[in-house]
């Protein structure tokens, strides 16, 4: 994968911060698309290669409809080419909502009075945990406010404790966590408890925005959070997820942002970020910004498309705070991963329906409350798989987003098997009539499509002993 990294007025130095707030602005205010330059630049990523700093502005500034239609088509046309239909499903688990920062977006802020404190207890974990594999749930990312409770200690005797928790043929394979950075040594603590993906949000890169958003706590300090996924590198952590909290700044500046950010990542440690999130910013407890960097839908799918052809070897994920329909339409563009069956109230998994009503709602609304189920049928009806693979990581298959990338075969070879596998425990163990119908007529087509009888039919042998009772096989 070609790609020529520009010269930059802060140079990429590990643990250093490396954010200019006026030299992407020149970036942006010096792009002026034109039709074709547009056409060349997306051309370059559908060829397989990263795209430059002023090759992204170059897409960020073409607001001529007839282009963003363009673009929308690239990322469109390198998701089938690269992805095929394989979509990652997980699930948070809010674990403790205690914090110390004051975070102007967000219903948890220690100035939230009206925010009901919870850390779930063990036994509430289990509940938890058990309630979301009852559903088929195996890829857990876990979420913690920022608070001493949550050390690295804590954080990684919650995930071993979360992995051990098995009900019937249900398990937890994968757990990610979003929580506060860590120096160096608390990374590798929390490493060794097994961890998959370590997010931390910059919720904005500019650094004059994140100052006013972040008025106190140890979150305030802009060059700590920028440089907290170095640190994280620098603990043997490689895995590990960016994101950027959108409504906050201009989104513009934020997406340019979130490439230098992986530049950074690609100059200092030789691998990009695992997974590129994009949270929009949602309605919280007490909370009112005055909307004035809102983004609307159509700028929001736009931008999933520019970050797509940009970064093409990087995971997406898009979570529940957006509806069913926009979630539908990004799918197209590119996002490999989505939550499905969220609940973010601490506890609520485990709780019934009219339970759940009364308990506190802080953070912020989802828009996508359907069950883990609805989300697998409408998948599968839209034709993508769903898939709950976890074989990479546990294998040892370290990079695999950049295999899957610029391995020839590698996903027909890996990952559509494994992602048959995984619907297959699922339509076995958890789905409805309705839904195993529809997932097995999937199954079907997908085996027919193999351009190898001999892997097709290992494959079925695969499914036929998941089938009589064997469970996790993978390839
Ligand atoms: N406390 C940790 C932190 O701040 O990094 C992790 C947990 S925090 C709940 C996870 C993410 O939720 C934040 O990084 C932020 O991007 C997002 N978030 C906070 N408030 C939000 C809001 N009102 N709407 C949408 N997302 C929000
Ligand atoms: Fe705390 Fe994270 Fe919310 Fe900020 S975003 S108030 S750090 S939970």
């Amino acid at each position: 994968m070609k790609f020529t990294p520009e010269k930059y007025r802060i140079p990429d130095e590990p643990m250093k911060p490396f954010v200019d707030a006026s030299e992407i602005e020149q970036y942006l205010s010096h792009a002026k698309p034109d039709k074709t330059i547009v056409r060349n630049v997306i051309a370059k990523s559908l060829e397989k290669n990263r795209l430059t700093l002023a090759e992204t502005a170059m897409l960020v500034n073409a607001d001529d409809p007839e282009l963003v239609e363009e673009i929308k088509d690239g990322a469109r046309r390198l998701k089938k080419s690269v992805y095929g239909n394989r979509i990652v499903l997980f699930a948070p688990l809010y674990v403790g909502n205690k914090c110390t920062n004051n975070c102007r977006y967000c219903g948890f802020r220690i100035s939230n009075k009206a925010a009901v404190r919870k850390t779930l207890s063990h036994n509430e974990i289990v509940s938890e945990v058990e309630a979301l594999e009852d559903k088929g749930q195996k890829r857990l990312i876990l979420v913690f406010g920022e608070h001493p409770d949550y050390s690295p200690e804590y954080i990684a005797d919650v995930v071993r404790m979360v992995y051990q928790i098995k009900k019937g043929n249900g398990e937890i394979r994968r757990v990610n966590i979003n929580a506060a950075p860590q120096e160096i040594e608390g990374f590798r603590t929390v490493k060794e408890a097994g961890i998959g993906t370590y997010q931390i949000f910059q919720e904005t890169y500019h650094p004059e925005a994140y100052v006013w958003y972040h008025p106190s706590g140890h979150k305030k300090d802009y060059g700590y959070r920028l440089t907290s996924l170095d640190r994280a590198q620098e603990a043997g952590l490689d895995d590990v997820g960016i994101g950027a909290l959108f409504g906050l700044f201009d989104w513009r500046f934020d997406v340019m942002a979130l490439i230098r950010h992986t530049n950074h990542l690609e100059a200092c440690y030789n691998v990009g970020p695992h997974t590129i999130s994009f949270p929009r910013y949602q309605e919280a407890s007490l909370v009112k910004l005055n909307g004035k960097y809102r983004v609307s839908d159509k700028d929001f799918t736009r931008l999933i498309a520019i970050l797509r052809l940009a970064v093409p070897y990087t995971g997406l994920i898009l979570t529940a705070r957006e509806n069913a329909g926009i979630r539908k339409e990004a799918l197209q563009y590119g996002v490999s991963q989505i939550d499905a069956g969220t609940k973010i109230e601490l506890g609520s998994y485990a709780l019934s329906a009219d339970n759940a009503q009364n308990l506190d709602k802080e953070q912020f609304r989802i828009n996508d409350d359907r069950s883990l189920n609805e989300v697998m049928e409408e998948l599968i009806e839209t034709g993508y798989i769903p898939s709950f693979c976890t074989a990479c990581y546990r294998l040892g298959r370290t990079g695999e987003h950049f295999m899957e990338f610029s391995v020839p075969g590698f996903i027909k070879r890996f990952c559509s098997p494994n992602a048959m596998l995984t619907l297959t425990e699922y339509l076995v163990d958890y789905a409805p009539d309705t839904t195993a119908e529809k997932g097995w007529n999937l199954i079907e087509k997908e085996l027919k499509l193999l351009d190898s009888h001999a892997r097709a039919d290992d494959i079925r042998g695969r499914i036929e002993r998941i089938k009589a009772g064997e469970r996790d096989l993978y390839y």
